[in-house]
């Protein structure tokens, strides 16, 4: 499924034109002129494909939202305005009052404190599990369980689940599951596992130069015959299974989510991003050779360094089958105590201490006293949060660069 030879022709393919422009054009205006009172009625009753308003897409958006779709095996994509822009469109267009979330395994901190506490002043419950609970898991679904959600590497648990497996129990249980992909397809397809729906930051390891925040959600197509989105459980996505058939899952996105929240695509943001998707292939390949071989030196230096390549790894058998082209950008390194760690930090020369992940340049960041501080020990304990646990990004530099830089680090 993972072809990788297979995207590097598709991106550079679909980002550029044959004829005329190359470079995908940016259409910079928020609003559409419609020509005639009839064309605005086709174009609100979706009858006119053609742009509405920003809000609602935006035709340098619709692009990258192609692509991104194809990327996946999806049916149609919605860009928005960061990850957890994508993150809270996949899931608020699904959810009402008293339904019940199950989060499994990693998660990423916004992830967390938007199922842990913004959620929960909604009447949202959330409950959390490790990715190998699956009995717990399969106990837990009941008839308010709308969503199962997952994070396809545990960031910065490094855990991994097997989605395969916790696609069937969704599968079974009729109830939705929604990965966030954010190492993207070139690693694992979640959607090809048996997931209904994707989610990505594009701010990362897809843009991978830090000059654009985004995000997307993927859908898959609605089956013909049976279909869990045509259950009670989902009863408010009949009217746009009416209206859109395979397709309904884009309305519901678009209307229970983009128009009422507004969590849209710049079309700047999409053209950056699509400028490095095309290279995106490239850039994976190298990082994650490099991953694996700073881990593996500084591990062999008796540090203690947190990465599924490692044969002591739970998951390590997961991470040779399921995931062909590694597991993305990032590692941990614990050095013990908050003051250990920020020796580390305080030293490199090399790594730029920041929040983000997935770019170019080798990013750093002590987790407990900043992702993770608004988080009391037992929440940071769940997360895998220790007193000096550092996340590395590993970037495009020389990893021998990278190899030298940390073991002077962390002496
Ligand atoms: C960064 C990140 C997000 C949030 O993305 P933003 O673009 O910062 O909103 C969500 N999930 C994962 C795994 C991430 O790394």
């Amino acid at each position: 499924m993972n072809n990788f030879e297979e995207y590097c022709t598709k991106f550079v393919q679909s980002v550029g034109s044959k004829e005329g422009a190359v470079s995908p054009s940016l259409v910079n205006s928020a609003s559409f002129g419609y020509a005639t009172p009839q064309t605005a009625e086709g174009i609100f009753n979706g009858t006119i494909k053609k742009p509405l308003y920003s809000r609602m897409g935006n035709p340098t958006s619709a692009r990258l939202e192609a692509i991104m779709a194809d990327m996946d095996g999806g049916i149609g994509a919605v860009a928005t305005s960061s990850g957890m822009g994508a993150t809270s469109l996949a899931t608020m267009s699904l959810l009402a009052c008293g339904d019940e979330i199950i989060s499994i395994g990693g998660l990423f901190g916004g992830t967390y404190s938007f199922f842990s506490e913004t959620l929960t002043r909604f009447g949202i419950k959330t409950h959390f599990f490790d990715v190998d609970a699956f009995e717990n898991i399969q106990k837990t679904i009941n008839e308010n369980t709308k969503i199962l959600f997952l994070e396809s590497v545990g960031n910065p648990n490094m855990r991994l689940p097997d989605i395969k497996k916790i696609a069937k129990i969704a599968n079974d249980a009729g109830v939705v599951l929604i990965v966030d992909n954010t190492i993207t397809p070139m690693s694992i397809s979640p959607l090809a596992l048996g997931a209904d729906i994707v989610v990505y930051s594009t701010t990362k390891i897809i843009s991978g130069n830090a000059s654009a925040l985004g995000g997307c959600a993927v859908f898959r197509a609605i089956h013909e015959g049976e279909d869990k989105f045509k259950t009670q459980r989902y009863a408010h996505m009949s009217k746009f299974i009416k209206s859109a058939a395979k397709m309904a899952l884009i309305p519901n996105a678009k209307k229970r989510a983009l128009r009422d929240f507004g969590m849209s695509a710049s079309p700047h943001a999409s053209y950056q991003t699509m400028l490095g998707l095309e290279t995106l292939p490239l850039r994976m390949d190298r990082i994650v050779k490099s991953v694996e071989a700073v881990v593996d030196a500084l591990n062999s230096k008796g540090l203690d360094v947190n990465h599924p390549c490692l044969k002591t790894h739970p998951h390590h058998e997961r991470y040779v089958t399921d995931f062909k082209k590694g597991c993305g950008s990032l590692f941990t390194l614990d050095m013990g105590t908050k003051e250990r760690a920020y020796e580390f930090l305080s030293r490199t020369k090399l790594a730029t201490l920041t929040a983000n992940i997935g770019d170019s340049r080798t990013l750093a960041l002590h987790m407990a006293s900043t992702i993770y501080s608004d988080f009391d020990a037992d929440t940071r304990k769940f997360l895998g949060i220790t007193d000096g646990l550092i996340r590395i990004s590993v970037g495009l530099e020389n990893p021998i660069d990278i190899i030298n830089d940390f073991l002077e680090s962390a002496k």
